[in-house]
């Protein structure tokens, strides 16, 4: 029988985090964990023969040097001021998040964000130790100035923007705002950002608390590949990189993702697609009755309180459909549907 008095009580005490279901029936039209439709650019294949030929014999470089610095050139348009070594990689933006809550975050802290949002953050802080505090959205998806509130133990905030799961976004002048009047550190997850008008990566440059992630698993088309990276002033970064695995981005993973960042017009071709499909998307969720959020990102948040969502949803799974049900306390559940092929979205527009 297993002991449990061998772990910590943090751990005792928590429940895990519960990843979307990953099907792996081919049929299944999947759009539940907001994946890219599309495969990635043929690049990134290519760089993932060429990195297996060359031979794996060899860790890889601790730094991930190559994808920094190509990564550093593609993002001089948002924020001139970067260099290199304004950027960390991670095994998916996931394990940024990891790394930045357990550099910064320790038993007893208080960890804030808002709610609905992604509900890893909890995961993280129950894994310190550490209490959270959850803000709720206003109902137009802003945040009021609990937010920014004074709080003795608070260490870290959290912000998804674009927002999962109503795809809105906060401008950036307001979330210099919000970083600004908090008095603790503010993680900007960015993870949706390639598909919204704007970004907040200019912010890092003003604000030395202000650490902007991202991931090339949604825009990118890159959900199997596991490759993320941080951006925050150096001094940041050098504190962050103490605490990551020493390599833990392997060197196949480098070679991908440099090759990805590098295609820039896979991305604005991919781009337009996901775009279009999603306009495609929300019309038809709103002919069907639904309430659709504005979406600047790559699903939409649909509400209805007519309709029993529970059951639509397993209805929609029988029928090899699969979206995202999601019941937030104290909100008006919702689906969440990512956005797929124009033909996986007519599917699920004739089945509606
Ligand atoms: C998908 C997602 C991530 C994590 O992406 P990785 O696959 O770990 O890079 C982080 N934050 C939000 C809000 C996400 O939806």
């Amino acid at each position: 029988m297993l002991c449990t008095s061998m772990f910590r009580d943090a751990i005792q005490k928590m429940t895990g985090y519960t990843p979307g279901e990953q099907p792996r029936l081919k049929k299944v039209i999947k759009l539940n964990t907001n994946e890219n439709p599309y495969p990635p650019s043929p690049k990134v294949v290519e760089a993932i023969k060429q990195a297996a030929a060359a031979g794996l014999q060899k860790y890889p470089d601790p730094m991930a040097g190559a994808f920094r610095s190509r990564a550093a050139e593609v993002l001089q348009k948002d924020l001139p001021a970067i260099t290199p070594d304004w950027i960390l990689c991670g095994n998916g933006s996931d394990d940024l998040l990891t790394i930045i809550t357990r550099a910064i975050v320790g038993e007893g802290g208080v960890v804030r964000y808002p709610s609905p949002s992604y509900i890893l953050y909890k995961t993280l802080a129950d894994i310190q130790g550490a209490t959270v505090e959850v803000i709720d959205y206003q109902s137009d998806w802003t945040l009021a100035e609990d937010f920014t509130r004074p709080l003795e133990g608070l260490r870290l905030a959290f912000l998804a923007n674009p927002n999962s799961p109503s795809g809105t976004t906060l401008s950036p002048a307001e979330v210099a705002r919000l970083a600004a009047a908090l008095p603790c550190p503010i993680v900007v997850d960015e993870a949706y950002v390639d598909f919204a008008e704007t970004n907040c990566l200019a912010l890092v440059a003003d604000n030395p608390r202000v650490i902007v992630t991202r991931t090339l698993s949604k825009s990118y088309g890159l959900a199997g590949l596991r490759f993320g990276y941080c951006v925050a002033q150096p001094q940041v970064i050098q504190q962050l990189a103490k605490v990551k695995d020493s390599y833990n981005c392997d060197a196949l993973s480098i070679a991908a993702a440099t090759a990805a960042i590098d295609d820039q017009a896979w991305l604005a071709d991919n781009l337009a697609k996901v775009l279009a499909t999603r306009e495609r998307l929300a019309a038809g969720m709103r002919s069907k009755g639904f309430q659709v959020t504005e979406s600047e990102a790559n699903f939409v948040w649909c509400t209805d309180p007519s309709r029993d969502l529970r059951s639509l949803y397993e209805t929609l799974k029988e029928s090899g459909v699969l979206v995202r049900y999601m019941p937030y306390p104290g909100w008006p559940e919702g689906i969440r549907v990512s956005v797929g092929t124009d033909d996986q979205v007519e599917a699920l527009l004739a089945m509606l």
